[in-house]
Parts: C-alpha cells; structure tokens; sequence
C-alpha cells in the first residue's frame, strides 16, 4: 500500500539529489583550483570518464560549466567579455563562456573551475578541435583528440558478424588503438601505472548507470510520463555525465528509476493534466529556461523524448553494458556506438524521431535551432521537411539561442508556441469528429 510519506520521499529525490550532487562536484572542482590543481577537460560526447576515473582524474566539463552561467542568468557577462577579447558574436556560445571563464582564473557562479591538466576530445563537434586549441594556447596542456569514425550507411552500427562486421570491428580497433594511447599519456601525467582491474570497476559502475538510464527513457513513455526530458531531463544529464563510472553515479540513476517506477504504478505524472505529449529537438533555450519551459506546460504538453538525451547523455544512449572480461576491447565498442549514435541523432535526427513518434505516442515535435550551435542545428529543416512528408505529425520550428539572451525574444517565442498549441487543439478536434 501507498503512503503519503512514501509519495513525500521519493517523488522529486532525483532532483533534489542531483542538485546537492551537482554542488558537491562543483565544491570539488573549486576545492581542487584553489589548490593549484588542474582537471582534464572533457566534452559530453565521449568523454573517455572510464579511462579518466580509472587514473582517479577529476573531470571538468566546459559545455556544462558554460551552460551553467545562462541557466544562472550571467551568460551575457561571459560572452561580451569574450568578445571584447576578440572572439566573435558568431561562434559557440559554450565556447565563449568558457574562454570568459579561463580569462577569469577560473571563477564560475558555482565556484571555480581548476585549469585543464589535459584536454580529451572527439570528432563529434567540429568546434572541440578548435576549442581545445584555445586551452593549449591559454595552458600549454597536452591535447588528446580520438577521430570516432562515424555511421557510412543507414541504419544503426552493429557488432555481429557479416561484412558489416568486418568493417565494425576495423573501426573498433582503430578508436581501441587511440585509446590506448590516452592510457599512455594519463599514466606519463599521473605518474600512475595503468590499472585494468580499477578499470574494470570503474566499467561495472558504469554499466550499472547505462542500464539503469536505459529503463528511465523507456518509463517516459507512461501516461502520463514520470518526467519532464527538458527540465528533470537536464539534471539527469549532469549526473550521467559528470559522475560516470562512479559509485555514487550509479546509485543515482537506480535511486531515480526506483522514483519513476513509483510514479508510473501510481500514476503521478509531471504534469497534472499532460494534455499533449512533445519531443524537443535541439539543445534547450538556457538564458529563459523556466520560462522557455512554462510556454509548454501551461497548454499541458510535456516533453516526453528529446534527441538531447541521446546525444549529451555521456555514452549511456544506447544503453551498452561493458563486457568486463574485455575491458579495453568493449570501452572501445562502447565508444564507438555510443559516439556514432550520438552524431547520427544530431545529423540524422529524423531517424530517431520517427521511432520515438511510435514509441512515446507523440502530438508534436519542436526544433529548437540555435544561434551558437551549427553542429547540431544545421540540417534541422531538412530532417523537419523529411519528417513531414513521411509522417502525420505537427510540428514547430522556433529559433533562439541556449546561451546568448540578446537573440532571446520572449514575446516571439510564446506568439509562436501558442498558435502551435490552437492547431493542436484544432487537430484533435478535428479527429474525434472524423
Ligand atoms: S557547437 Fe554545438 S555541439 Fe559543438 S560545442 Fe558548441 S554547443 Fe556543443
């Protein structure tokens, strides 16, 4: 039976403890700055926190720092202090925040940031490259770059045998090779011998965390679902990528779909009237991000899906569990899955939308093009334009920004969202004559 006190203490135990985790990590990383101590510097897509964790190398993560200030409301004062230093209006606002950041020592509404020991990125972004150049002029810290190769043909990446295969397993060990070599540099700056069997712990923890984010997607798609993806959603995506392969990391996610399961038996929704069920397309509008999210809620649509809990959830997208009798060998299929499903989820964003449309019983999808991002908003249209001539779904294309507020406009956005839910509401009308 269900109490009131059960209800009391586990609805909203995510949230609140991935805010005290979230403070804690921060704490952390101040901690650590005022001690002269550096972090290495990884991004959300593919971040080799595996590798990092089994050094015992604290991790810094420049998008989410940079996300921060706007979600703290200061994002203006970072990017007009990067481009009084010369940075241009035009490039990503994550890049400019951070750029403020380094040139402020560090400091960060949530405390401050050590500089980078060491830089480990991907090919998942262009602007990593360049970006982790920025930090080996500022710092002169070594930079590791691993080429993911990304999907040649449609459909997802297998691991089963065929010439499909083959080729999947070339690529396996072509990103096993690189890794390898991370190991080599971490163990000259650590001064530490590489660890397989700390590996292999950091990898169980990790897999505990990948199974775990796997059952939260698919306990969204209850009605009403258990959580809002853009809202709740964001705060899962910090724990999943900043404490990956942790303890404490693990625990949190099963913590949290413990809650989602209580909700969905007990059918507590996020919304007490979930009128309308959305998939958000894009990265968030950061600088009005409660506001930006009511224009949603107050019409009773709640955001079930969005592609950004595939591509910034830190390699537990595809739900992948390391074999731990292979370490190495399955970090590297990990990664590649993983890193590919995270590029094809921004480029080819159709394909996992036309599966979520089935999946979550969706009313409507919203693109949310931005200004900073060309990465991820390039080819919106396109997969929109495809979407609507395979599918009967509605749709709204919004563009804003998810740091910079001067390209913000409130009184557009809430015109815009409000005509998309009267034609929703048209729509259903319309239907339950037909
Ligand atoms: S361009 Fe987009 S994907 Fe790349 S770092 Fe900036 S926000 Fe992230």
């Amino acid at each position: 039976m269900t109490t009131q006190t059960d209800t009391q203490s586990i609805v909203g135990r995510a949230n609140r403890d991935g805010a005290r985790l979230f403070r804690d990590w921060f704490g952390e990383l101040t901690d650590l700055a005022e001690q002269g101590g550096g972090a290495a510097y990884v991004f959300v897509m593919g971040s080799f926190n595996e590798i990092l964790k089994s050094f015992d190398m604290p991790v810094a993560f420049p998008e989410i720092n940079s996300l921060q200030t706007a979600v703290r409301r200061v994002a203006h004062e970072y990017l007009e202090e990067a481009e009084d230093y010369g940075y241009s209006p035009d490039i990503c606002g994550y890049v400019k925040a951070d750029v403020a950041v380094q040139l402020r020592e560090g400091k960060h509404p949530m405390g401050r940031i050590p500089k980078p020991s060491l830089a480990v990125l991907t090919n998942a972004c262009n602007t990593y490259v360049k970006w982790a150049e920025i930090w080996e002029r500022m710092h002169d810290c070594p930079i590791v770059t691993i080429d993911v190769p990304g999907s040649r043909e449609q459909g997802r990446a297998v691991s089963t045998a065929g010439s499909r295969e083959r080729r999947f397993e070339n690529d396996r060990r072509y990103v096993e090779g690189q890794m390898r070599e991370l190991i080599t540099t971490c163990e000259q700056l650590s001064g530490k011998r590489f660890d397989l069997d700390k590996l292999r712990e950091v990898l169980g923890y990790a897999n505990r965390m990948s199974r775990a984010w796997k059952r939260v997607l698919e306990l969204n798609r209850a009605k009403p679902s258990p959580f809002n993806a853009l809202t709740d959603g964001t705060i899962y995506l910090g724990v999943a990528n900043g404490l990956r392969g942790t303890e404490v990391g693990a625990k949190y996610f099963e913590d949290l779909v413990e809650e989602l399961e209580y909700k969905v038996e007990n059918g507590i929704g996020t919304l007490n009237d979930e009128s309308y069920r959305l998939a958000f397309v894009g990265v968030p509008c950061y600088p009005i991000f409660r506001r930006f999210t009511e224009m949603f809620t107050e019409w009773g649509g709640n955001y079930v899906s969005s592609t950004y809990l595939w591509f910034a959830s830190g390699g537990a997208n595809r739900g992948f569990e390391y074999d731990l009798d292979k370490p190495l060998e399955s970090l590297a299929e990990g990664v590649l899955l993983s890193v590919r499903d995270a590029m094809d989820s921004m480029f080819h964003n159709d394909r996992v939308l036309t599966e979520m449309i089935d999946e979550f019983a969706l009313d409507g999808i919203i693109y949310h093009p931005i200004k900073s991002c060309r990465t991820v908003s390039t080819g919106l249209a396109d997969g929109r334009r495809f979407l609507s001539a395979n599918r009967d779904i509605a749709s709204l294309f919004i563009e804003s920004d998810m740091m910079d507020r001067r390209v913000v406009s409130e009184a557009q956005l809430k015109n815009r969202v409000d005509a998309f839910f009267e034609g929703l509401a048209s729509r259903r009308h319309q239907a339950s004559r037909a």
